[in-house]
């Protein structure tokens, strides 16, 4: 048996053109187009890539982007500055600030600095709290976990009842996966198992897993033995385990691989997604569908939980 590919490329440009489509309508019957505002701090070239990715998707879809790249030595204090001066304008509907920042700035400050109405990423304490609560009162998931459950919802993988394992509990993937798949509802309503490095027999509990998301940061952590045959597996892990030439550009560019043993495992599972090409594209994605449903709630053309 082999598994069907879940594209996230593919997936990423019908939702990319469905947003374009939705943001000329809006300008055309409002006069306003979603506005982004990307703030970088300092120069890491991973980020900048992040950041230049969301910059060109953004604009790609008509939304108005503000770019601020400030220097490394900025302080906590301009940098919050800052960010409140975009809370107060009326232009912007999503402020993004590229994490990590530089150690000599708290992170959980900035985090909090941001109004939660605004905040795209879904990382603000009141938003992981709407999120919890769910239903109505839910406005922006984070954006990969939102990307995974759009992924398994457009395969036409059942999760109401299903047994579902998340392997990871970070904030930003784990938490909120486990926590929008046990929600009631479409791509939801899912028994939820969370696995991590405290659990005594990881297998085992994968071997249960009707849907398995995997979200470790360890290359070809889970195994083929640890399948449940037909199973949907979503890979989240991206690791950098080398260095090749580009054949396209001529350019060093790293080599990229997932937490699982993806050759092996697709001739077990019934879906899978691969890495690069898989989840990835998806979060940027849904950073543009959070952006624009906050224009769409200030214009009141939708309510939390409707997105
Ligand atoms: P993290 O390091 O914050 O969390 C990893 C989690 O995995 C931890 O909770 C830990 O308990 C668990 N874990 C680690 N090793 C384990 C083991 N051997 N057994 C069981 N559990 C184990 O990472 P994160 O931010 O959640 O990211 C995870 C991976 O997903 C990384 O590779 C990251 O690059 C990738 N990621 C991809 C995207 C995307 O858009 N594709 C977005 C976010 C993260």
């Amino acid at each position: 048996m082999s598994a069907e590919v879940l594209n996230g490329r593919e997936i990423r440009e019908e939702i990319l053109k469905d947003i374009e489509d939705e943001t000329a309508r809006i300008a055309q019957e409002h006069g306003r187009v979603p506005g982004l505002v990307t703030v970088l701090v300092g120069n890491k070239p991973a980020s900048r890539s992040y950041i230049t990715n969301k910059v060109n998707t953004a604009k790609r879809v008509g939304f108005k982007e503000v770019q601020e790249s400030l220097p490394e030595t900025i302080s906590e204090q301009e940098l919050l500055s800052l960010i409140d001066r975009y809370n107060k304008d009326e232009s912007i509907d999503g402020i993004l600030v590229q994490l990590p920042l530089p150690e000599h700035i708290d992170e959980t400050k900035v985090i909090y600095a941001l109004d939660p109405d605004k905040d795209v990423d879904g990382f603000h304490p009141v938003n992981i709290g709407r999120l919890v609560l769910g239903g109505d009162q839910v406005k922006f998931t984070p954006c990969t976990p939102a990307g995974i459950q759009e992924m398994i919802k457009r395969a036409g993988v059942p999760t109401s009842g299903a047994e579902v394992v998340v392997v990871g509990r970070s904030n930003i993937v784990g938490k909120p996966i486990a926590t929008l798949m046990m929600q009631k509802g479409e791509g939801g309503n899912a028994t939820v198992t969370t696995v991590h490095t405290g659990t005594k027999d990881l297998a085992g509990h994968c071997r249960r897993a009707d849907i398995l998301i995997v979200a470790a940061g360890k290359p070809g952590l889970v195994q083929p033995e640890w399948i449940k045959p037909g199973a949907c597996v979503i890979d989240v892990g991206v690791n950098r385990v080398g260095e090749k030439i580009s054949k396209k550009t001529g350019k060093t560019v790293a080599i990229l691989r997932g937490d699982i043993d993806y050759d092996a495992i697709s001739e077990i599972a019934g879906f899978i997604t691969p890495v690069p090409g898989g989840v990835g594209p998806m979060t940027i994605t849904m950073l543009m569908r959070n952006t624009l449903n906050s224009l769409k709630y200030r214009l009141g053309l939708i309510r939390p939980g409707q997105q």
